[in-house]
C-alpha cells in the first residue's frame, strides 16, 4: 500500500518529466485537493496511508494536468500575495506579475486612514483582497461585469475573512461609472489587455482554459485603458491614485494616455523579468508645489 508521500513523489516525477516548471508546488496542490485537505494538512499527513478514493482522484487530477489544464482550475484554489483564493474557469488565475501593481497600490496607500479602494475588472478579487489584507482599515469595492466572477470574488472575501470591509459590485469598465459608487483614494485595475489577434497565439494552458473575456483588450489591446482614462478618474479624490497593470510594450502608451488626461506624477514598476508591468498615476498637488 502506498502512503500519501509515495503518491506525491510519483506525481512530482510525472509532472517534472512532462516539463511542468513548478512540479513540486503543483503536485502538492493537486494531491491536497484530491485528499480534500489544505496543502498544510496534506504535508502534515504525508506519512499516512490514504483512504477512500484518493488514489483514483489523484490520478484523475494528474491526467487532467498532463493534458494541459492549469493546476489552479483542477484544485479550485491558488495562492496570491499570501492569500489562498478560490478560482474557477470564470476568472483568470492570479499571476505573480499582478503582485507588482498590488504592491504599488499598497505602497501608495501607506498609512492613509480609512482609504476607499476600487478594484475594477476584479475577477477572483485577488488585487482588492490583497490590498484589504495589507491595509487594515481601508474599504474595498471589487467590481466586475461578470456576475459569476463577482460571486466568486464575494466567496473569496468571506474565505479570507475580509468581507466586513469588502463589497463586490457589478460594473462595466467600458461604460461611464455610476456616481453612486462614491469617491476613491485609489482605483486599481488589471483589465483585459491582450490584442484580440494574439489570443490564438497564447500559451495553450491560457488559450484553451482561461476566460477570453478577461484577456481580450480589443484590436490593439488598449480598449479598457482608453475607457478607464476617459471615464473613471472622475471618481478619484484630488490626491488619489490610479494604478494599472499592463502588458509588455504597453507602458509608454499608458504614460501618454495618463498625461493626456492631466496626470502629472507617473511611476512605472517592473516585474521580476524586467518588463514594465504596472504604472501609477497621480496629480501633483498644486499647494505642495507652490511651497517649494
Ligand atoms: N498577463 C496575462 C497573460 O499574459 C494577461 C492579463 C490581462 O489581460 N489582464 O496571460
Amino acid at each position: 500500500m502506498k502512503t500519501y508521500n509515495d503518491v506525491y513523489m510519483e506525481a512530482r516525477r510525472a509532472l517534472r518529466s512532462a516539463g511542468v516548471e513548478a512540479y513540486g508546488l503543483e503536485a502538492r496542490l493537486l494531491l491536497a485537493a484530491a485528499a480534500d485537505k489544505s496543502v498544510e494538512d496534506f504535508l502534515r499527513d504525508v506519512r499516512l496511508y490514504p483512504g477512500g478514493d484518493f488514489e483514483a482522484r489523484a490520478q484523475e487530477y494528474l491526467d487532467r494536468r498532463l493534458a494541459g489544464e492549469p493546476a489552479a482550475y483542477i484544485a479550485g484554489s491558488w495562492e496570491f500575495h499570501g492569500l489562498e483564493l478560490e478560482v474557477n474557469a470564470n476568472v483568470l488565475i492570479p499571476r505573480s506579475d499582478t503582485e507588482v501593481v498590488t504592491e504599488a497600490a499598497i505602497a501608495f496607500l501607506g498609512d492613509r486612514r480609512e482609504a476607499r479602494v476600487l478594484d475594477l475588472c476584479t475577477g477572483s478579487g485577488c488585487i482588492g483582497l490583497a490590498i484589504a489584507a495589507a491595509v487594515p482599515d481601508c474599504r474595498v469595492v471589487l467590481a466586475d461585469i461578470d456576475r459569476r466572477a463577482l460571486m466568486l470574488a464575494r466567496r473569496n472575501a468571506l474565505r479570507t475573512k475580509l468581507s466586513q470591509r469588502v463589497l463586490a459590485l457589478e460594473a462595466d469598465a467600458l461604460a461611464p461609472p455610476s456616481r453612486q459608487l462614491g469617491m476613491f483614494d485609489l482605483i486599481v485595475s488589471n483589465p483585459p489587455y491582450v490584442p484580440t489577434e494574439e489570443l490564438e497565439r497564447l500559451d495553450a494552458s491560457v488559450r484553451d482554459y482561461e476566460p477570453w473575456t478577461a484577456l481580450d483588450g480589443g484590436a490593439d489591446g488598449l480598449d479598457f485603458y482608453r475607457a478607464i482614462f476617459a471615464r473613471w478618474p472622475v471618481l478619484l479624490k484630488a490626491d488619489g491614485c490610479l494604478a494599472l497593470e499592463c502588458g509588455e510594450g504597453q507602458s509608454e502608451t499608458l504614460r501618454r494616455f495618463g498625461t493626456q488626461v492631466g496626470f502629472t506624477e507617473i511611476a512605472v514598476f517592473p516585474d521580476a523579468g524586467g518588463t514594465e508591468r504596472a504604472l501609477t498615476f497621480r496629480r501633483t498637488n498644486e499647494n505642495e508645489k507652490s511651497e517649494i
